[in-house]
């Protein structure tokens, strides 16, 4: 770059520390505001999985008369709180139209080739930040139904046209990896190449290094709205006064929905709320993360303890904790692990996944607004693909050539 861009970027998640360092490594001046501490939005408690063979869309092919059953079901892995929202009725409306092949192709391609960057680079920060915890033994996928195994196979197969290699496994061979499993195990896939990490950690490691680059990370301070002149931001309007850059960043994630509304933009995020759990290590603790496929619950081994996550629900910014639904993870466990009756839950925590209705992140400049990047809508992938979207924004925003940008991406879709 000849002159420094200044760069402002909203937002201290995965997301937005990922385009931090990257810029900064590209000689951008970055600042990053994040109105609470960095990391602790959804990026906090999620499975920490980096699993590029989970590249599906939320909105899969075929799941459409499964998610009406699911609508039904509060306990469901999938639930949609029926309710008179234009949001919700927008959100729905493109979800259902996203639910095709030509678009699950194109998200899949799109999304396997971030979370690739991303995996290398992740292995390369673990080099440096040991903390983060970072293992690559790969990931289990199991089931106690013949559907479930297939289900399973099926994304092998998929994801083997991305290079993404994975094994059928019997039901012997599956409890010969995973002593832990118990129940009626029908089989499973082996994704050999997929790795796992602390996420809190992540987001950590990248604040250090991105401070170590000289960006100015300022926690406590939030965005309240910009000053649009001519189709660019002159200004913006934060708790802490006005503050000018050439370009800025909105990494936002489930809030993003809202602040683009301010910024008469048209972005609709609904959050995709999951619990998680960290509990004391089982009688026989796993080896490996694990899938339980139709439960759609993951499974994380950690040093001292395990993490539970799993569900998705629907909202717009409700963050109240539904006991049943809790519950509902715990009880999906038990079926496949020693999961003691008397749980001792050492955390119980929620977060809202930034969900777009076609499954895929809004990356790139806003047409409407030119100076402003969106990097937001990564869904259940924010992790997996962070700082290959890092990658991509930084590209983007220093005029690099990328192999990494795809029209699926594009922030003007909705
Ligand atoms: C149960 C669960 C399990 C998951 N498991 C995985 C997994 O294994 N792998 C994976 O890849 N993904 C997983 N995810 C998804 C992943 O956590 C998200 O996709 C990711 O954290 C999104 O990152 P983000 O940076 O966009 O959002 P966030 O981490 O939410 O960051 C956005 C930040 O913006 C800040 N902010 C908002 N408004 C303002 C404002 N006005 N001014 C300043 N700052 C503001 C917020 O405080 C927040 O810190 C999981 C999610 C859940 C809920």
């Amino acid at each position: 770059m000849n002159q420094k861009k200044q760069i402002i970027i909203i937002g201290g998640g995965i997301i937005g520390l990922s385009c931090a360092v990257k810029l900064a490594e590209k000689g951008a001046e970055v600042v990053v505001l994040e109105k609470n501490k960095v990391g602790f939005g959804c990026s906090y408690g999620n499975a920490g999985w980096m699993t590029p063979c989970f590249a599906m869309p939320l909105p899969m092919p075929g799941l459409f008369f499964k998610s009406l059953k699911w609508l039904l079901n509060p306990e469901s892995p999938l639930y949609i709180k029926p309710s008179v929202s234009p949001l919700l009725f927008h959100w729905l409306t493109r979800f259902m139209l996203a639910m095709n092949q030509t678009q699950a192709n194109k998200a899949i391609e799109a999304m396997v080739l971030l979370s690739k960057v991303s995996l290398d680079e992740y292995e390369k920060l673990a080099k440096e930040f040991p903390e983060v915890a970072f293992e690559k033994k790969g990931l289990l996928m199991v089931s106690h139904t013949q559907g479930g195994v297939q289900a399973a196979v099926d994304e092998m197969e998929l994801v083997k046209q991305h290079q993404i290699p994975g094994k059928f496994l019997s039901p012997d061979e599956v409890r010969q990896m995973e002593p832990s499993l118990r129940g009626p195990l029908r089989g499973g896939v082996y994704f050999p190449d997929e790795a796992h990490a602390e996420p809190l950690k992540v987001v950590q490691a990248l604040e250090k290094k991105a401070r170590s680059l000289g960006v100015q990370v300022i926690e406590g301070v939030e965005f309240f709205k910009a000053n649009i002149e001519n189709g660019k931001i002159k200004s913006i309007l934060t708790s802490q006064g006005e503050m000018t850059a050439s370009e800025y960043v909105l990494a936002t994630g489930s809030w993003s929905e809202e602040i683009a509304k301010g910024l008469n933009l048209s972005i609709p995020i609904l959050g995709g709320k999951g619990y998680s759990m960290i509990v004391p290590p089982l009688s026989t603790q796993p080896k490996y993360p694990l899938m339980l496929v139709e439960k759609k619950i993951a499974i994380t081994p950690r040093k001292d303890s395990l993490r539970i996550a799993g569900t998705l629900e629907l909202v717009d910014q409700d963050f109240t904790i539904t006991h049943r639904r809790v519950q509902a993870i715990i009880r999906g466990a038990r079926e496949y692990l020693p999961v003691p009756e008397a749980l001792e839950l050492r955390e119980l925590w929620r977060g809202l996944r930034p969900c777009t209705p076609d499954g895929v992140p809004l990356i790139g400049y806003s047409s409407r607004v030119q100076n402003l990047m969106l990097a937001c809508g990564h869904q259940m992938l924010g992790l997996q693909s962070g700082l290959g979207t890092g990658v991509l924004v930084a590209d983007l925003m220093t005029g690099s050539t990328t192999s990494l940008n795809r029209e699926i991406y594009n922030p003007d879709r909705f």
